[in-house]
């Protein structure tokens, strides 16, 4: 199958609400190219040099997303172009995008990423954390205006139990329709990935992430 054949595959099955992010990353240039060419405008990377190589290389009317975990100190390489960073979990690293947005009289949307999964090895913040950052934001006396909240992220656990992932899912959900009752700027719920896409949508995702179903198995190396 081609990437553009994947990609019409998979946008017959996305209702209008659900945003398609292309998630390219180790993938080449041409590979965007050809998601491109197929009408692909917006692609995920989680590397944040490796995302800027290829926005310089690439047309700019592409919307980035950095959806891997983000280092404080590589905000800078990014400020310029990225259109939302998936990954926030911590007030600091608001702080910094902020001050590196303002550098570029640019606002910079974000998600918070929620931890869902069961590993412990995927980032993200409880809902304890989430609400005390929450606070932070409204409290914080510069008013943080480079950057703006717009919703949630999270990973479900890498299993084939689905019954564990729909859990995670609806669980992240409950706690997006809470926050939304006091904050109706969180419009965006980023949740599903190749192998659970369909099921993250049946649990009320308005973004996914997807990969491996439209570019083909990653080649770590
Ligand atoms: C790699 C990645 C994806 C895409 O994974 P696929 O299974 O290839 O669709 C989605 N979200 C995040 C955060 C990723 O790192």
């Amino acid at each position: 199958m081609s990437i553009a054949k994947n990609l019409t595959e998979i946008k017959s099955q996305l209702p209008a609400h659900v945003t398609l992010v292309a998630v390219s990353k180790t993938k080449p240039v041409s590979d965007l190219m050809e998601a491109y060419n197929a009408g692909q405008r917006i692609f995920g990377e989680n590397k944040i040099q490796e995302m800027t190589e290829k926005w310089e290389q690439m047309p700019k009317d592409i919307e980035w997303h950095m959806i891997g975990h983000v280092q404080t100190n590589k905000v800078k390489f990014m400020a310029e172009y990225v259109s939302l960073v998936h990954g926030v979990d911590s007030f600091k690293l608001l702080e910094e995008i902020n001050k590196q947005a303002k550098k570029h009289n640019r606002i910079i949307d974000c998600l918070l990423q929620i931890h869902i999964a069961e590993e412990e090895t995927k980032f993200g913040l409880n809902e304890e954390e989430l609400n005390e950052i929450l606070k932070q934001v409204q409290n914080d006396n510069s008013k943080l205006e480079n950057i703006r909240i717009i919703g949630l992220m999270g990973m479900a656990t890498f299993t084939e139990n689905t019954a564990q992932i729909e859990k995670e899912f609806k669980h992240l959900k409950a706690i997006f329709d809470k926050l939304q009752t006091s904050n109706s700027q969180l419009q965006t719920l980023s949740m599903g990935m190749s192998g659970d896409y369909q099921l993250a949508i049946s649990c009320g995702s308005t973004m996914v992430r997807i990969g491996s179903s439209i570019f083909g198995n990653r080649n770590y190396q």
